[in-house]
C-alpha cells in the first residue's frame, strides 16, 4: 500500500472533522472539507480520478490549517497527506507562478527587493495569473524600530546557556522588531542567542508539495549550523515544519520562555495596562498542539486583562502565501476573524505567526486601526520595555 493509501485509509468518514473545517464551515460543501478531500484523493491515488483536474482545485482551496487533523478521533495525519497529494500534484503539472511566489518569499533578498513594488496592494495582474481573482492582501512592509533603550546587562543573569534563532525570510526582511523582542526575552531568561543566515528553513515549500525542495532547504539551514544546540523560532508555520524536519530540539518561543522561567520574570515587570486576546496560529495550535503556554504567558503581565478570542483556534485565512492565491476565501475568514476580535472588545490581539500578523493588521488598519496587533513576544517585551513607538507598518500609497 502507498503511504498516501496508507494515510488516507484511517479516514472512517465519520465527519467529526468537518465542523472545525473553516473552509466546509464557508462553502457548505463536502467537497471542500477534509472528509471530502481525503475521498478525492484516495480516489487519484487508486486512478479513478485526475489529480490535477478532479483534485487540484481542492486541495488548493484547503488552507493546511491543520483543524480536521486536531478534530479527528481516528488519528488521521491530514497534514503530511496534504502534502504529499500536493506533490503527486505537481508533479504532474507544475503550478510556475506559484513555484515562483514561493521562491519570492522564501528568498530574502528577493523579498526586499519586492519591497520596492509601488501600490499598495499586490498589483491586479500578479492576482489574477496566480489566483484569477482580484487581489486582496496588501503589499508586505517592514515593521518600524521599536524605540526601545538598549538592555542593562548589569541588570540581566548570566548566561546559562545557548540557542539558535530562526532568521528565516520573511521573518528577518518584514518582522525585524518580533525578532528583537525574542532575542530580548531570552537574554532574560540567560539564554544567548545565535543567528541562523539567510537561509529559509523550507517550510513554506514542504506545506505547499514542493517536498523534496523543502527538505533540501531544511537540510541546508542544519548544515549551517553547529549540531546540538536548540533551535528556537518565533514563526509558527517555520517551527512546525521544522520539528518535523530537523535533527535536533526544535522549540516555538513561547513553549521555550515557558520552561525558561518567563511567567516568573513577567510578574516582577512595570506591566501593561490593556485589554488583549490572542489569536492561535494553526501551525503553532494544531500543527505543534502548542495552546496553553502563550496564553499563560500573556496572562502573566501585570495589569493585562485578558480576553478569550471566539473561535480563536480558527484560521484567518492568511495561511502561508494562501491570502495571495485564494484572496476571496481567505478574505471571507479575514472578516470572520475580524468580527470575532472585535467582539472582545481588546485593544491589542497577540498571535504566534507572521502570516496571521500581517494579515490580522491589515484588517486592523482597514477598520480604523484601533485595535493593535503584535507578536506574543513583542507583548511579553512591552512588559518590561513598554509598547513599542509606534506599532502599525502599513503601506500608506
Ligand atoms: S474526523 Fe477523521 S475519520 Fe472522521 S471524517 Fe474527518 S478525517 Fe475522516
Ligand atoms: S487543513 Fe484546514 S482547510 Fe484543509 S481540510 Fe483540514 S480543516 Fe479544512
Amino acid at each position: 500500500m502507498s503511504r498516501i493509501s496508507d494515510l488516507a485509509a484511517h479516514c472512517i468518514r465519520c465527519g467529526f472533522c468537518l465542523e472545525s473545517c473553516p473552509t466546509f464551515l464557508v462553502s457548505g460543501k463536502e467537497t471542500e472539507s477534509p472528509r471530502g478531500r481525503i475521498y478525492l484523493i484516495r480516489n487519484a491515488e487508486e486512478g479513478n480520478l485526475s489529480w490535477t483536474e478532479d483534485v487540484r482545485p481542492h486541495l488548493d482551496a484547503c488552507l493546511g490549517c491543520r483543524a480536521c487533523q486536531t478534530a479527528c478521533p481516528s488519528g488521521v495525519e491530514y497534514g503530511q497527506l496534504l502534502e504529499l497529494a500536493r506533490e503527486q500534484i505537481e508533479t504532474r503539472k507544475s503550478d510556475r507562478p506559484k513555484s515562483a511566489l514561493l521562491g519570492l518569499m522564501s528568498n530574502p533578498s528577493l523579498l526586499r527587493l519586492s519591497l520596492h513594488v509601488p501600490g499598495k496592494r499586490v498589483p491586479g495582474l500578479v492576482s489574477r495569473v496566480l489566483s484569477g481573482q482580484k487581489p486582496e492582501a496588501d503589499l508586505p512592509r517592514p515593521q518600524p524600530a521599536s524605540g526601545w533603550a538598549p538592555l542593562d546587562e548589569s541588570l540581566l543573569p548570566p548566561i546559562a546557556s545557548e540557542v539558535y534563532l530562526l532568521n528565516g525570510c520573511a521573518m528577518q526582511v518584514l518582522f525585524p522588531r518580533v525578532h528583537e523582542a525574542t532575542n530580548r526575552l531570552l537574554r532574560r531568561v540567560g539564554i544567548a542567542v545565535r543567528s541562523t543566515g539567510n537561509t529559509c528553513c523550507g517550510a513554506l515549500h514542504g506545506h505547499n508539495g514542493h517536498l523534496a525542495e523543502g527538505a533540501k532547504m531544511a537540510k541546508k539551514l542544519a548544515a549551517e549550523i553547529e549540531p546540538g544546540i536548540p533551535l528556537v523560532t518565533d514563526s509558527a508555520g517555520c517551527g512546525s515544519f521544522l520539528k518535523e524536519e530537523a535533527s535536533r530540539p526544535v522549540f516555538d518561543i513561547a513553549e521555550f520562555l515557558s520552561h525558561n522561567g518567563l511567567g516568573n520574570l513577567l510578574a516582577g515587570s512595570a506591566g501593561l495596562e490593556r485589554t488583549i486576546t490572542y489569536h492561535d496560529a494553526c501551525h503553532l495550535v494544531h500543527g505543534q498542539g502548542i495552546r496553553s503556554f502563550p496564553r499563560e504567558l500573556l496572562q502573566a503581565i501585570p495589569g493585562v486583562k485578558y480576553v478569550e478570542l471566539p473561535e480563536a483556534d480558527m484560521c484567518c485565512g492568511s495561511a502561508g502565501i494562501y491570502n495571495i492565491t485564494q484572496p476571496s476565501m481567505a478574505r471571507q475568514l479575514l472578516e470572520r476573524k475580524w468580527q470575532n476580535v472585535e467582539s472582545t472588545g481588546a485593544e491589542v490581539v497577540a498571535s504566534g505567526n507572521p502570516g496571521c500578523h500581517a494579515w490580522i493588521e491589515q484588517a486592523s488598519r482597514e477598520h480604523g486601526a484601533a485595535v493593535e496587533v503584535l507578536h506574543t513576544v513583542e507583548l511579553l517585551e512591552s512588559s518590561f520595555s513598554g509598547l513599542p513607538q509606534k506599532t502599525m507598518h502599513a503601506r500608506t500609497a
